[in-house]
């Protein structure tokens, strides 16, 4: 079946057609370098796109038509187009084309390489298109663009160090502050270090995420990640508490460590006496707690089993699903049954569920992702505020 290309194609040589029969009726020819008799070769391009050989017709279409000043604009039109198309193979060839010309200006050669580099990125070649924007970035009008790009590759490639080196020079070239996407590429850095057991690397890069404004919290987490895995326990506890301090929506990634510590040290009164003396500060987090413990499976532990328990007892929509007259007059051991079975229903819904969404494009996930995988923002994700049963529970109902 033919396709838009053949189309496009057919387009373009019925014009040169009508082009090269006028410039030869009106004698306007280039007696030097005259054209090739256009009505053989259209004809020949034509029969490619008759017999669908698009890729041969593209080819004609290159041979007959050289790039000089009156056709490099059609040219580099037609790349768009294919790439736009996603016909990036012939996108490729003709911005490879328009390259190959020996006189072609300083900036019509970059605006080639930077569309080749394009093309290059939309095909997945990234070591090609890193070679091409690293050029771009050295000195062109592109030199912006080619940053972003870069920092983009190396982000997708994990490449952090080379992310911060380009991130740098595009902040002194644009003059914005990229403090936070780089705060971000030195965490990435130090959680390789930590997961390298190189702690002191991991410390060095911390400092530096730490060093830029706005600071970012994921700073302040690697650290207490840091001083957690080293054993330095007092550290880690204290920085948890800051994190959550300061930013309560936080509490999804630090309770569970906090709980994880005192654990570790055998110290549950330790851990009772912390969350006490938070919530007597904050009596607004009881919810944010219970919510975390539902999602987490943090059980046994009688200030969290607490505030689950009032959690559930004042969600109105619970009372329509659940005898919530179990909790409040049955005895213990029928109320724990009760409460640990509404418990375990509501984690389950809850992890069916997305927590996290971004606020600059709304994408949704499970697990708290830095970097929005869908608008590339950096920390742009809040959780819900708190488990929407409601929703969770409708979603469940009409699904079964
Ligand atoms: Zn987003």
């Amino acid at each position: 079946m033919p396709t838009e290309s053949t189309f496009l194609l057919a387009g373009l040589f019925l014009l040169l057609a009508a082009t090269g029969w006028a410039l030869g009726r009106f004698g306007e020819r280039d007696e030097e370098n005259p054209p090739p008799p256009l009505n053989v070769d259209y004809l020949k391009g034509l029969n490619f796109l008759l017999n669908e050989q698009t890729d041969q017709a593209l080819e004609h279409f290159l041979e007959m038509v050289r790039v000089d000043d009156k056709t490099i604009e059609t040219h580099f039109a037609l790349g768009s187009l294919f790439r736009r198309r996603g016909e990036i193979d012939r996108a490729i060839r003709i911005h490879q084309n328009i390259i190959a010309r020996p006189d072609l200006a300083a900036e019509q050669r970059d605006q080639a390489l930077f569309s080749l580099a394009k093309d290059y990125l939309h095909a997945g070649l990234l070591d090609r298109a890193e070679k091409l924007f690293v050029r771009l970035s050295q000195g062109s009008r592109y030199q912006v663009q080619a940053l972003e790009s870069l920092c983009r590759i190396y982000e997708q490639e994990k490449e952090w160090q080379k992310a911060i080196d380009a991130g740098q020079q595009l902040e002194t070239l644009s003059g914005r502050s990229l403090a936070l996407q780089i705060a971000h590429y030195y965490c990435e850095l130090a959680e390789e270090g930590a997961a390298n057991n190189d702690y002191a690397a991991a410390r060095r890069y911390v400092k530096k995420a730490q060093a830029g404004r706005p600071r970012t919290m994921r700073g302040a987490l690697t650290r207490a990640h840091i001083a957690r895995e080293t054993n330095d326990h007092k550290t880690a506890i204290r920085l948890y508490h800051r994190i959550i301090d300061e930013h309560t929506y936080l509490i999804a990634e630090a309770l569970p460590e906090i709980v994880a510590t005192y654990e570790k040290d055998g110290s549950m009164t330790g851990l009772d006496k912390a969350l006490r003396s938070m919530l007597d500060k904050n009596p607004d987090m009881r919810s944010l707690v219970a919510y975390t413990a539902i999602v987490n499976n943090l059980t046994d532990i009688p200030i969290i089993d607490e505030c689950v328990k009032n959690y559930l007892l004042d969600e109105p929509t619970l009372s329509e699903f659940v005898d919530l007259h179990i909790f409040s007059q049955g005895n213990g051991a029928t109320q724990s049954e009760a409460l640990s079975k509404v418990r375990s229903a509501l984690s389950k819904l809850a992890a069916a569920t997305p927590r996290y969404q971004c606020q600059e494009c709304g994408f949704s996930s499970q697990r708290l992702l830095w970097q929005c995988p869908s608008c590339r923002n950096w920390e742009t994700q809040r959780p819900a505020s708190r488990v929407q049963f409601d929703t969770v529970l409708q979603h469940s109902i009409t699904n079964h």
